[in-house]
């Protein structure tokens, strides 16, 4: 069914899901935006004749090719490769690699197509893709890694380039991974660019991205707090996640005067009443960056609480900054931060809340802030990166969080300009008509593309 005929957002997404079967994280990641811009563009024309939802939801170009490498023992392994190339419309593609043994095309495309919107919301020429692999890091060695990284990084380099596709690190791609991916890189095209960011500072890295993403989602609360009269000073927060994100989160709560009482890992969450603080921050760094290990080493240390195999969500909070992964939180416990008072969510994972859950906060009317404003902090330095390296120049730390802050400060902004309403801020609706319009108004102004 062509869109200029399509009259409601159930018709939209039967057709998307009968494009996509079985895609079921892509078909949620579209229904969260479609919610919002179905009824947003119903009286204009010149973005329904265009037919640019349909165009918008179906992705540039996908690539899957196969990764063969030997581990320890000479065993040869086989895993899947991919890059979704979702759109350039307002810049060369940009987005993380994920390497996560649950890995598939949908839970990439849904990726990729959400960070389309939240590149557009940082005002950086980016476009939107993301890629990766079932490949399992964990429990690897350092040459297994290594290994998969050269030739996870032998096919990916056909692919990208610093006009055309720039990616980044996410789930499982960290510092290692990325310098080994950049490194295969200048073998094969002996070109040294920035074709890759997150990088380390030696080879064109820059300061504050490793921060970025946890910074950003705090300033990004920070901000929700301040446009209703309140601050972070002894807010109670819940942090999912052990990783990036969450560390940075903690660390950013910590300096703005809140209270991180959780931190999690797939196995199960720790409780910590006191609060975590900058000496405990590091044993969690130290533990997750170098050591590998698990969280509940954190409650066996310090005394805290250690809850195996769920997400923190029922203990009682005023912020929650959900930091781990898709789909964390769901109806259930959505409904559950609403009861226990938590004032605003703030998402640093991409996609931690079901829609079930973002109905409860809607509802409630809360300060929630999805992931495509709150996390846009870290693609956001991504692209200070690849300004630094364009112009073969490093900025200072300073200088770099302060144009982080502003960042931030101007996609809170547009959330607010395009998601009031009735004297509240829906900062969902904001979010994905702001991220929307600059990539409509540009795929509409290339004519049929
Ligand atoms: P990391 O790999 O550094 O950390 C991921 C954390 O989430 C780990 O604590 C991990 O636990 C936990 N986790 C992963 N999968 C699951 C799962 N299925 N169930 C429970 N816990 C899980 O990744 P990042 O911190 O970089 O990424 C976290 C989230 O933030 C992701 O959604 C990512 O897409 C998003 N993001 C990241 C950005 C970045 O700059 N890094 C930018 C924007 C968004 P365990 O160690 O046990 O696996």
């Amino acid at each position: 069914m062509g869109y200029s005929t399509v009259h409601s957002l159930d018709e939209f997404m039967e057709g998307l899901k009968r494009r996509n079967p079985g895609e079921t994280e892509y078909h949620q990641a579209v229904y969260e935006v479609a919610q919002s811009i179905i009824p947003y563009i119903k009286d204009k024309p010149e973005y329904r004749n265009s037919q640019i939802l349909e165009r918008l939801t179906e992705p540039d170009r996908i690539i899957s090719f196969r990764v063969c490498w030997q581990d320890d023992e000479n065993q040869i392994r086989v895993n899947r490769g991919y890059r979704v190339q979702h759109n350039n419309a307002i810049g060369p593609y940009k987005g993380g690699i994920r390497f996560h043994h649950n890995v598939t095309q949908s839970i990439l495309k849904f990726l990729a197509f959400e960070q389309t919107f939240k590149n557009s919301l940082t005002s950086l020429p980016m476009g939107g893709g993301k890629g990766g692999s079932d490949f399992n890091p964990k429990g690897k060695s350092d040459s297994e890694v290594m290994r998969f990284c050269q030739s996870f990084m032998t096919e990916l380099s056909r692919h990208i380039g610093p006009h055309t596709d720039v990616p980044a690190g996410d789930i499982g791609v960290g510092a290692r991974e990325i310098s080994y991916m950049f490194g295969q890189y200048l073998r094969i095209k002996n070109e040294f660019t920035g074709v890759l960011t997150g990088k380390g500072l030696a080879f064109g890295g820059s300061l504050i991205r490793t921060e970025a993403t946890g910074y950003g989602c705090v300033y990004f609360m920070q901000d929700m707090l301040s446009h209703a009269d309140k601050s972070m000073d002894g807010m109670r927060c819940l942090v999912s996640g052990s990783g990036n994100v969450a560390q940075y989160t903690i660390e950013k709560i910590i300096h703005l005067g809140g209270i991180p009482l959780t931190a999690s890992d797939s196995s199960g969450f720790i409780y910590d009443k006191e609060g975590i603080n900058e000496e405990k921050l590091a044993f969690i760094m130290d533990l997750k960056n170098n050591r590998r290990g698990r969280i509940s080493e954190y409650a066996d240390k310090y005394g805290a609480e250690f809850h195996a195999g769920k997400g923190p969500w029922a203990i009682p909070c005023d912020l929650a900054f959900p930091c781990a992964t898709q789909n964390e939180i769901d109806g259930d416990q959505g409904a559950m931060l609403v009861k226990n008072g938590c004032i605003g969510v703030a998402e640093g994972a991409n996609m931690p809340s079901t829609q079930d859950a973002i109905d409860h906060y809607l509802e409630a009317k809360i300060m929630y802030g999805p992931s495509k404003a709150a996390n846009a902090g870290g693609v956001a330095v991504s692209g200070l990166e690849m300004t630094q390296n364009s112009m073969r120049l490093s900025w200072s730390r300073t200088e770099l969080d302060e144009r982080l802050r502003q960042i931030m400060m101007n996609i809170h902004g547009q959330c607010v300009e395009y998601g009031q309403q009735d004297g509240w801020v829906n900062y969902l609706a904001g979010a994905n008509i702001a991220g929307f319009r600059k990539v409509a108004d540009a795929m509409i102004a290339y004519g049929v593309v």
